[in-house]
């Protein structure tokens, strides 16, 4: 009898330990969620405060471009490998090659060590590369402005002249053509709000190469870069949607800036924001996107986005994301 208490006694306990401990167990784990979502609000509605998007410190930094001779590769049949230049993991060609970066990418500058740079990559990969093969610069962008008088955007209408392109399922209209109405739309909406923008091309038959694009963007003190392209996919009516892309980190800001405005008025479908490792955003330093505005060889999409409409839409869109961007929404 007495024995039998005390089991019961016991059985109770451990009934009892194992309640405490899933209590336990429960309100640590209900903690913790509420504290996750708390942290997932914070950082969704941080990106969204403009205050929080200002603070980018890309500005005094000494940077390192890559560098290869590209001027004998035809663009079209050149592969990555070509592009290429080694990381070395010490300041030696014989020690292990830990990776590569790419002609015109900007990497972090480290330091000099003989005739080698230590860099480290947008991908964050720490090694050294020939001097032969980077060019350091020091580059500056203006983070803050008073008003959009003060800011110069380059705007890249992309292909022209022999390169056309996609085209439309009938072959009749090319990305060519659309990417320079869309980006006079956009020019004449952005001059009207007192911004300065120089374009890369202007003319129907006019090519300028993707290298010289982002040259021209480097050089001209512009503060920011917007590359316009037209989809394509390899089956007709197969893909549908915008896309935004870019690079750099510090070009995410305003990628989600523009993209946030493109969405709120554009009934094409929405693929997203993503980076990509396109040459007109790598070689480029300044904060640059390349917007894919819709499939060519969608008969949907291309009904929508063939107008004077969308084109304004898109623009009217951008002009809002710059002010955003620079905390100057009216
Ligand atoms: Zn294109």
């Amino acid at each position: 009898m007495k024995k039998k208490r005390r089991r019961l006694k016991k059985k109770y306990r451990r009934r009892l330990q194992l309640i405490l401990i899933l209590g336990i167990v429960g309100f640590v784990v209900v903690y913790q969620l509420n504290n996750r979502s708390t942290d997932t609000q914070q950082t969704t509605m941080a990106t969204v405060v403009p205050k929080k998007i200002i603070k980018r410190t890309f500005t005094k930094t000494p940077y390192v471009q890559a560098t290869v001779d590209t001027s004998n590769l035809d663009v079209n049949t050149a592969t990555d490998a070509d592009y290429s230049v080694p990381i070395y993991e010490t300041a030696s060609t014989s020690s292990t090659v830990i990776g590569q970066t790419y002609d015109g990418v900007w990497s972090d500058y480290h330091g000099t060590e003989g005739a080698f740079y230590k860099i480290k990559t947008p991908d964050n990969l720490v090694g050294y590369i020939e001097k032969e093969h980077g060019k350091k610069a020091t580059y500056k962008v203006q983070t803050t402005i008073n008003s959009l008088d003060e800011l110069t955007v380059v705007l890249d209408p992309g292909h022209g002249g022999d390169d056309v392109g996609s085209l439309d399922n009938t072959e009749t209209i090319y990305e060519k053509t659309l990417t320079l109405a869309t980006t006079k739309t956009v020019k004449k909406t952005l001059e009207a709000a007192g911004i300065n923008v120089i374009m890369t091309r202007t003319k129907d038959s006019e090519y300028t190469r993707l290298a010289k694009v982002a040259e021209i963007t480097n050089n001209a003190n512009a503060n920011l870069f917007i590359s316009f392209h037209y989809d394509n996919y390899d089956y007709a009516n197969q893909a549908e949607g915008y896309t935004t892309y870019y690079y750099y980190d510090h070009s995410e800001a305003f990628a989600n800036t523009i993209h946030t405005q493109l969405a709120a008025n554009n009934s094409l479908s929405d693929r997203g924001v993503q980076v990509a490792n396109y040459m007109v955003l790598r070689n480029t330093f300044v904060p640059g996107i390349l917007l894919e505005l819709g499939y060519l060889n969608n008969d949907n999409d291309l009904a929508i986005m063939n107008t004077a409409n969308y084109r304004q839409m898109v623009a009217d869109a951008i002009l809002a994301g710059i002010e955003n961007y620079y905390n100057l929404s009216k």
